[in-house]
């Protein structure tokens, strides 16, 4: 079954990303997903792991309200298309794996074209068969059977810690204040991570 989010809910999160594109279906099938298995009722107590930063997220933050300033959003910087969510108070939850072996994703004709554009070397009539690629791939993931576009897997570790307030120090460098687990030691001083990096690059 495709996408079971009403229209208008797809277009308000299109908005809020700012353009509809193949990454950002993705997205909102993930956030439908995370809904579905984990309740739609109790949103707050959702935490989501992505670990993209792709155009994807914004939907899941807009979807499931799980955003990065509230904490509940985390990034891991591993570059794939996986999304975990967790319910803290039933402790359930699941990572969804974008099911490769599903050819709905950016065709080879589309790497090909979208290549070219990159050099600067596309025609006008290859930039509209790009759009219409890109819209066809896009259609394809909002149409696509939930259960079949992501391969779910049980999560292997617990939900993230909510955030603690910690103590702030100030950089014995620059002297802002920085919070404490963010701060380095060098040479016996305290130091925020940008004044830790200049010193570390000078050695
Ligand atoms: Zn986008
Ligand atoms: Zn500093």
């Amino acid at each position: 079954m495709g996408c079971a989010f009403p229209a208008q809910l797809i277009e308000n999160t299109i908005s809020f990303h700012g353009h509809a594109c193949p990454g950002l279906m993705i997205g909102i099938r993930a956030a439908e997903l995370a809904l579905r298995e984990l309740g739609a009722h109790d949103k707050p107590n959702l935490v989501a792991v992505v670990e993209t930063d792709m155009c994807g997220v914004d939907a899941i933050q807009f979807l499931t309200g799980c955003t990065f300033g509230k904490g509940n959003l985390i990034h891991k910087d591993y570059g794939k298309m996986a999304f975990s969510f967790f319910h803290r108070p039933s402790n359930r939850g699941f990572r969804a794996l974008l099911n490769p072996s599903l050819k709905i994703g950016p065709s080879e004709e589309l790497r090909a074209l979208i290549s070219r554009i990159s050099q600067a070397a596309a025609t006008p009539e290859e930039q509209r068969e790009i759009q219409v690629l890109r819209q066809r791939s896009q259609e394809a993931y909002l149409a696509a059977d939930l259960d079949e576009l992501f391969i779910r897997q049980p999560n292997t570790c617990p939900a993230p810690r909510p955030a603690r307030i910690l103590e702030s120090l100030a950089c014995e460098d620059c002297g802002e204040k920085t919070m404490e687990s963010r701060t380095r030691r060098f040479g016996g001083r305290t130091l925020c991570i940008p004044c830790f990096l200049k010193i570390e690059q000078k050695i």
